[in-house]
This record gives structure tokens, C-alpha cells and sequence, in this order.
């Protein structure tokens, strides 16, 4: 073990690590901190305000000036890293963390971020929010030459690429590899002397940077730096690299391809960023308001009451009730202690969650002409259980009214959706979905009305303003590993069963 190693009483492996998973995808919140007394618990807590990101699993890597500390664990952040012996053991003064979503398969220690890796020059951890469409192509490439890949996660392609560069400087290693990479990513990395934050050049997630008391902070969102009590500066800019050492802070425009235009994902607005964040100093929760307005003007209908499907739907009902002067009422109550309906990997399954996590509220229903409105239909499974549940409890229309437009591709840019075919409006005309689900009428938000709402005059076609793929199918990238550029291996052989 030389001087800069992992140490490996500190790895923990969880006994739920099961299955191996076939699939790359890092759909997650990151966060770094340098130069604090408690980076570990700092990073615990910005964890914890991400967890809306990534559900699945959680990681911390600190390093404390000789030694690199890494604890990653199957689970929510505040069931594995509220534990004082488990912040106890993440010393030093700087850290790095991330949450990762949940999807199909199992979840998998060994693809738990953040990696880390011993390099000939030194330890180096990173963690990454997004997805790379070449990760398996360039995977394969760098089998063929010898390399072993220990996870099924795009993110060890990172690390492959920084070992083989041939950049003196960590950072130089870096920027080298990603150059190398296609798609969407928001990286924090930690050397044994820099903290490092990079977008990717479209800018496609989010990364923030932060103050507190003149120690620097990188987070996906806002909200992770209200928790520790850090000062959002700005954010970290498509294309940038930012360098935190001892001596302050480096910003770095390395890429060969920058464009001079960025591509934001216009869904962290309509769904995924959590509302109490900002995002390029845009308060999330205020657009979804204004996304509610839009479509209230775009797609108004009688009726005597405004019911969100919480809590996704809950800000743009709010819009939606004030623009058409209606009553909003909560018609539906969550139940909080479950969790995303979304991340049930079966059908079957998937259909009881839906009913575990609302219940129709029959007072505010009851002989109700009801408009109901959510954020995005997938695959209709949430929609046709609630419309089912708000008949139920008396309503006498249904009108449903969803905050973006129909989601008829798929994401591989971070945002876990399933494959097109299970997208119920690649299959299905607006009027069939309508009569799927069982509404009285059925309404989306024209991408128009989307962009509007986030300021814009209205989607500029020859070059979009955001990411809006899921929505238009226009990728802003090339999807090199779909595109059969080359034969893709099987990923995962391995089943872990202790
Ligand atoms: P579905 O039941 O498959 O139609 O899913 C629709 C519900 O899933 C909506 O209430 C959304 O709020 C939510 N949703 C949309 N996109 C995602 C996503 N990527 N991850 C988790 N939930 C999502």
C-alpha cells in the first residue's frame, strides 16, 4: 500500500449488494467540498438534500491529507451516513458525494460512486452526474487494449481515460478524457490536492457552485447549499472546469468543442430539480408556476376545481388555479413515506405503488366537475390509477392537464425513463391516451408553452434553447453506442450473491 491509498477498512460492503446490471446509467446528485473541519458531514448533509436525485445508493470519498476514506453504502442517505462512526471515519477537509437513482436491476456496490482509483499519480475519486452515449464504445476500446473494468458504471470509462492520458497534471488527465466523451455529464473529482468541478459543454445538468466561510462548494442543486448554510455564487458554466486547491479557485475553458450555446435540460424544470432550487439564478418552483399559467391559457376547460397529483404536479396546479381563477384544493394526499412510483421495477408492482402512495380525498371531489394536474405522463401507469381513484371519490368530469408535452423519447442524458416502446405517447395518439387513462379530455403543454414559461419567446428551432429530447427527439449529441457504431458486449457477467 503506498502513502496515498484507499483504506480498506473503510470500504463497506452492504449485504443487500446482489445481482449484477446490465445497463449504464447514473441518473444522481454530486457535491464536493474543500477545506473544511467537517467535510465529511457537510457532504452527508448536501447528500441529503440531493436525495431527490438518486434514491438507490450513496457515496463519500475524503481525503485528509495522506489518506483517501471512502464509504459507500445501498440505501438513503439518512439511513447510512447520519451515523456518527460512519461520518467519524470520512476524515480530512475535503470530500466528495453522490446519490444514485434507482432503476430496473439491482442495485450493485460495486457501481456506487463515488469510484476511486490508485493512478500512477496518486489517488483519485469521481463522481458523476448524467450519462455518456460512447461510454461503451470507448469501453470497448479500451478492453481490446487491456483495461479491466470493475463496474458496469459509464464513470469508470472517466477513470480509464485519465490512467491512460498521457497530461502530466490531474487536471490536464481529465480534461483529456472528457474531450474524449459524448453526452451529458456534471463531474466532481478529488485528487490529493484539488477539488474539481466540470460541466459538460452543453451544460446539460446542473452543477452549482458555493461559499462557505471561504471554503468552496460544488452541488447538482441550490437547495444542497441552503442545508449547510453556503452561499450560491453562480454556476459552474457549460463547458467549464472549475480547480479548487489551497490557493483558491481556477475556472478553465478547455474544450476543443465548446458551441457557443448551451442545452440545459429543460425537465430538471418540469420535474427533477427539486422546486426550492435555482437554477442559472431562476427559482425552480416559480417556472412551474408559470408552466401551470401557460397551460392554463393554452388548454382551459370548465370546470370547479384545480387538484395536483402530488407532489410533481403540486406547483403547476397552483399556476394552472390562479391564471384560470379556480379553487385549488388538495383532492389527493401522498402518502410520504414511500417512494417514487417510478423506480418499482415491475408492472405489477408499479400498479400497487400508484395506490400505496395517493389517496382520493372525497371531500374536495364529491359532484366535482375536477381538473387534474401532473407534471409528465411515462407510461400512463399513475394517471390511469388516479383518474380510476378521483371517479371513485364522486368527481363528475375529469380533465387531465399535464405541465409539459408528451414524453415520446427516451432520456440518455440522465433522467431514468424507459425505452420508447414503453412510452405511452410514442404508441398512442393524445385522443387514445385519453381514452386509455379515461379523462374527459386530455391536454399537454406545447413545447412553445415549455419554453415560454422558462422565458423564452418560444422554442427556437434552428438552435434550441434546453435539452428537450424526451419531448422532441432532437438529441444534442451524437448517440454513438445506439447507433451501432460498434458491437456492444454484455456488460455484467458476474452475479454477486454475498
Ligand atoms: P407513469 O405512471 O409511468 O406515467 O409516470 C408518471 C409519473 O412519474 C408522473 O407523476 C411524474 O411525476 C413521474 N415521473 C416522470 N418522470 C420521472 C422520472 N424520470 N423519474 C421518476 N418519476 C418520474
Amino acid at each position: 500500500m503506498s502513502e496515498h491509498t484507499l483504506s480498506p477498512e473503510t470500504l463497506t460492503v452492504s449485504p443487500v449488494d446482489a445481482e449484477g446490471d446490465d445497463r449504464f446509467h447514473d441518473e444522481c446528485g454530486v457535491f464536493g467540498v474543500y477545506g473544511h473541519t467537517d467535510a465529511g458531514a457537510l457532504t452527508a448533509l448536501g447528500l441529503n438534500a440531493l436525495q431527490h436525485r438518486g434514491q438507490e445508493a450513496a457515496g463519500i470519498v475524503s481525503f485528509d491529507g495522506r489518506q483517501f476514506y471512502n464509504e459507500r453504502h445501498i440505501g438513503l442517505v439518512g439511513d447510512n451516513f447520519t451515523k456518527q462512526a460512519v461520518i467519524g471515519r470520512l476524515k480530512g477537509h475535503r470530500a466528495i458525494g453522490h446519490t444514485r437513482y434507482s432503476t430496473t436491476g439491482a442495485p450493485v456496490l460495486r457501481n456506487v460512486q463515488p469510484l476511486y482509483a490508485e493512478l500512477a499519480g496518486g489517488g483519485f475519486a469521481v463522481a458523476h452526474n448524467g450519462n455518456l452515449t460512447n461510454a461503451q464504445t470507448l469501453q470497448r476500446k479500451l478492453q481490446d487494449r487491456g483495461s479491466i473494468f470493475q463496474s458496469t458504471s459509464d464513470t469508470e470509462t472517466i477513470i480509464h481515460l485519465v490512467a491512460m492520458s498521457a497530461q502530466q497534471s490531474f487536471v490536464d488527465r481529465l480534461i483529456d478524457a472528457l474531450n474524449q466523451l459524448e453526452g451529458a455529464y456534471a463531474v466532481v473529482a478529488l485528487s490529493e490536492k484539488k477539488l474539481i468541478g466540470v460541466r459538460d459543454p452543453l451544460g446539460v445538468r446542473p452543477l452549482v457552485l458555493g461559499d462557505l466561510e471561504g471554503t468552496y462548494v460544488l452541488a447538482s442543486e441550490t437547495c444542497a447549499l441552503d442545508i449547510i448554510g453556503a452561499r450560491y455564487v453562480r454556476d459552474v458554466e457549460p463547458g467549464e472546469v472549475v480547480v479548487i486547491t489551497k490557493n483558491g479557485i481556477q475556472s478553465l475553458k478547455p474544450f476543443e468543442q465548446t458551441p457557443n450555446h448551451s442545452r440545459f435540460c429543460i425537465f430538471e424544470y418540469v420535474y427533477f430539480a427539486r422546486p426550492d432550487s435555482s437554477v442559472n439564478g431562476t427559482n425552480v418552483y416559480s417556472i412551474r408556476k408559470r408552466i401551470g399559467e401557460e397551460l392554463a391559457r393554452e388548454s382551459g376547460v370548465d370546470a370547479d376545481v384545480v387538484v395536483p397529483v402530488p407532489d410533481s404536479g403540486t406547483p403547476a396546479a397552483i399556476g394552472y388555479a390562479h391564471e384560470a381563477g379556480l379553487p385549488f384544493e388538495l383532492g389527493i394526499i401522498r402518502n410520504h413515506y414511500v417512494g417514487r412510483t417510478f423506480i418499482q421495477p415491475t408492472d405489477s408492482i408499479r400498479h400497487m405503488g400508484v395506490k400505496l402512495k395517493h389517496n382520493a380525498n372525497r371531500a374536495m371531489l364529491d359532484g366535482k366537475r375536477v381538473i387534474l394536474v401532473d407534471d409528465s405522463i411515462v407510461r400512463g401507469t399513475t394517471s390511469l390509477k388516479i383518474v380510476q381513484m378521483v371517479r371513485e371519490a364522486g368527481a363528475k368530469e375529469v380533465h387531465m392537464r399535464i405541465a409539459s408535452p408528451p414524453t415520446r423519447d427516451s432520456c440518455f442524458y440522465g433522467v431514468d425513463t424507459p425505452e420508447k416502446s414503453k412510452l405511452i405517447a410514442s404508441r398512442m395518439t393524445i385522443e387514445e391516451m385519453a381514452e386509455y387513462i379515461k379523462v374527459d379530455s386530455l391536454a399537454f403543454l406545447t413545447i412553445d408553452g415549455l419554453y415560454r414559461a422558462v422565458g423564452e419567446a418560444g422554442r427556437n428551432g434552428e438552435v434550441p434553447q434546453y435539452c428537450d429530447a424526451c419531448f422532441t427527439g432532437d438529441y444534442p449529441t451524437p448517440l454513438t453506442d445506439r447507433s451501432g457504431a460498434g458491437e456492444i458486449r454484455q456488460l455484467n457477467r458476474l452475479v454477486e450473491v454475498s
